[in-house]
């Protein structure tokens, strides 16, 4: 197929990993000549997914995020995985200042953010075996 790139990367579940998340997609999208404001889009978007893993997938343990990113043409799509206690009702945890973790310095805004930044945010998760956030983004709209 034609201009087509994958990668992926598994990192442990740490906050030190966010950033390692935030500028593995921004390198990866450089290819796809982004704005300033696409990258930086995509940053939050990523660091969001990424904390929502660390603070609610694996409840602070330390274990396994995947980040996979693939570019076919000017969309990009950012699988990031966690293998953690999973989400029971997806559409209310999507839901803007939804949040079960209100004591905690949260505010429910992570997925809304994902969503104001990308195109397109769907998440499949399954109760007890984990949860993986697919997330889409065309780069270089004219
Ligand atoms: P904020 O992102 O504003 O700090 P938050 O993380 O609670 O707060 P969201 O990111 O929108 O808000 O997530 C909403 C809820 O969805 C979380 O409170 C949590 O219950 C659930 N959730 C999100 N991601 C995961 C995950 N990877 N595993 C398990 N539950 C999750
Ligand atoms: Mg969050």
């Amino acid at each position: 197929m034609k201009n087509t790139n994958e990668m992926k990367i598994i990192f442990d579940s740490r906050p030190v990993n966010e950033g390692l998340a935030r500028v593995t997609v921004a390198a990866f999208c450089t290819q796809m000549n982004p704005t300033l404001e696409e990258v930086a889009d995509l940053k939050t978007a990523v660091s969001e997914a990424v904390t929502n893993c660390i603070i609610h997938g694996y409840e602070g343990e330390v274990r396994k995020i995947e980040m996979v990113c693939r570019q076919r043409e000017r969309e990009l799509t950012v699988d990031i995985t966690d293998h953690g206690v999973g989400i029971t009702d997806i559409e209310k945890a999507m839901e803007p200042l939804y949040t079960t973790k209100p004591d905690a310095e949260r505010s429910g805004m992570g997925f809304t953010f994902m969503e104001a930044f990308m195109d397109e945010v769907s998440v499949v998760s399954e109760p007890g075996q984990g949860t993986t956030v697919h997330m889409k983004k065309i780069i270089g709209r004219q």
